[in-house]
């Protein structure tokens, strides 16, 4: 647990609401926390659903791993405490954008159930969707678009997830994605039709 450093601080209460955002926006303000191992395509279906959704006049945002890691969180590196701080303040800027009404999509491994269970607890119930981007790690390793399982089977890479970290999978995600068997529309379309049936979009 993270403790309450500053004294003397009072949340402030505006008129608008998160409610009166959301009709503006014509949707619900969630989470969509896509996790999975490196190369499992969290980025990939994350854009994928980015696009679709402006297109069908929808406002949502995509949060991803490295970008994040150049400017908010570029103090914090990859053992498990740094691991854990990432994702703490990532499911806190998430929470904010939720708030803000907008749909948005976070592509991080995060590992870590606990730190997952941490994100999905500063949500209120149906606002944090876990979906877990499923794939075998030989597929993952084929992939590998940007060389990483190699540099990491090398040993240039330490505590890389998969190979020399754990990754703990989501015992109940709302959303689960085969991406050994299913293309990135199809990955997508999963989402899209979990956003419908919820009246989120
Ligand atoms: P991650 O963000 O999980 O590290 P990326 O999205 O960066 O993964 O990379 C996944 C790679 O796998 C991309 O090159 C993508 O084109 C490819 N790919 C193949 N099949 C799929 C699929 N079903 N879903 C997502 N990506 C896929």
């Amino acid at each position: 647990m993270t403790v309450q450093k500053a004294k003397n601080i009072t949340w402030h209460h505006g008129s608008v609401v998160k409610q009166d955002r959301e009709r503006l926006l014509q949707q619900k303000g969630v989470v969509i926390w896509l996790t999975g191992l490196s190369s499992s395509g969290k980025s990939t279906i994350a854009h994928a659903l980015e696009e679709n959704l402006f297109k069908r006049g929808h406002l949502s945002y995509v949060l991803d791993g490295d970008n994040v890691r150049h400017g908010l969180n570029k103090n914090l590196g990859f053992s498990p405490d740094d691991r854990q701080e990432n994702i703490r303040r990532i499911g806190e800027v998430a929470k904010l954008f939720a708030d803000a009404g907008l749909i948005i999509m976070t592509a991080f491994i995060s590992p870590y159930r606990a730190d997952r269970d941490q994100a999905r607890s500063l949500l209120d119930d149906g606002e944090f969707i876990e979906v877990f981007v499923k794939v075998s790690l030989g597929t993952a390793e084929e992939r590998d678009p940007k060389g990483l399982y190699k540099k990491a089977r090398a040993g240039e890479i330490l505590e890389f997830t998969g190979i020399s970290a754990p990754y703990e999978e989501p015992l109940e995600p709302e959303i689960v994605i085969d991406t050994d068997n299913l293309d990135i529309l199809q990955s997508r379309d999963l989402i899209i039709r979990y956003l419908e049936g919820k009246r989120i979009v």
